[in-house]
């Protein structure tokens, strides 16, 4: 039987053992891993993925886009599929430090949990990373009026540009460089997710527990201190003074489903291409 090869093209230095991981777990059979991909250099990987099998064995080949930079791991999938014309090509899969998968999975909860999304005003704190990015879209495309946070306001509103452009939306940025910051911005929010790096905390308990607009919150991380205080991360649509509360983990069950299930679909075709939009409709159909 045709063996089923994953090639992993991360834009960070050293290819993710997450990725090859689930990877594995999502059923290929071989993983190959490259570093430092750029869209300069990836067309002669991409040549090595698309001429070298043909009819039904070709879609044994895929291809997974990676790394800690949303902007990046973009610019990479864009090069990969022009690279592809006619049959050459393979199914090819963004998702960068977990960006589709994860926030497809988190937003799909909050959505399935709440019925709706329109019209809610989301705030996600430290959106600036993969993850908030991803989130921050898919939030405003769910009718969501959306603010991204980070420390430095010309970072946040270099990050709202790219996705608006990207996804035709319209979120804002704001500065929050400290607690007393993000607990003003939480203020009248209905949605608050927390997107921050691993292991920091970024709001207390008392910072939201009290404020009354809010109808859920989300962290993606898992690394205590959690994103935010008070919470479990295992908490998943839990009730926690009158809000509905998902943790990490709670998230992180439905994205690693998620995840594996996108590679496993990779294998059934050349044609798939898995990005925040083809994540998110399989998440909410899973979720
Ligand atoms: P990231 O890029 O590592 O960090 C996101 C943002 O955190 C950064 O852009 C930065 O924003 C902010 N930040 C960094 N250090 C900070 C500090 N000391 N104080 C305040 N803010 C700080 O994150 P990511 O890759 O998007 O991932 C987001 C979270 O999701 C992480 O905690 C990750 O572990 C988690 N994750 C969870 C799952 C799951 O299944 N639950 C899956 C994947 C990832 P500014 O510089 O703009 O302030």
């Amino acid at each position: 039987m045709t063996k089923k090869l994953l090639f992993l093209f991360d834009t960070d230095a050293v290819p993710s053992v997450f990725d090859t991981v689930v990877g594995y777990d999502g059923g290929a059979d071989h993983i190959t891993g490259y570093g430092n991909v750029t869209p300069e250099n990836v067309g002669a990987l991409v040549d090595g993925t698309i001429y070298t099998r043909g009819g039904s064995e070709k879609k044994s080949t895929a291809i997974f886009v990676g790394g800690g930079n949303m902007a990046a791991g973009e610019a990479v999938l864009k090069a990969v599929k022009k690279r592809f014309f006619g049959p050459f090509r393979v199914s090819t899969m963004l998702d960068s430090n977990g960006s589709n998968t994860t926030a497809a999975a988190g937003v799909a909860l909050v959505q399935k949990a709440a019925g709706s999304l329109q019209g809610k005003k989301a705030v996600v704190l430290a959106g600036t990373g993969p993850v908030g990015m991803r989130s921050a879209a898919l939030l405003a495309q769910e009718g969501a009026s959306v603010v991204l946070c980070g420390r430095s306001l010309d970072k946040a509103q270099a990050a709202a540009d790219q996705i608006n452009q990207r996804f035709k939306v319209a979120i804002s940025a704001a500065a929050t460089p400290d607690a007393a910051s993000r607990a003003a911005i939480v203020k009248g929010q209905n949605l608050v997710f927390s997107a921050g790096a691993i292991g920091i905390e970024l709001l207390s308990e008392a910072d939201w527990k009290e404020e009354a607009s809010i109808e859920f919150i989300a962290d993606y991380n898992a690394q205590p201190p959690l994103g935010f205080g008070g919470i479990d991360a295992m908490d998943k649509a839990k009730e926690r003074h009158g809000k509905i509360v998902f943790g990490a983990l709670g998230i992180g069950g439905l994205k690693l489903k998620l995840h594996r299930a996108c590679v496993g679909k990779l294998f059934e075709s050349t044609e798939t291409v898995f990005d925040a939009e083809e994540i998110y409709a399989l998440a909410k159909s899973m979720a």
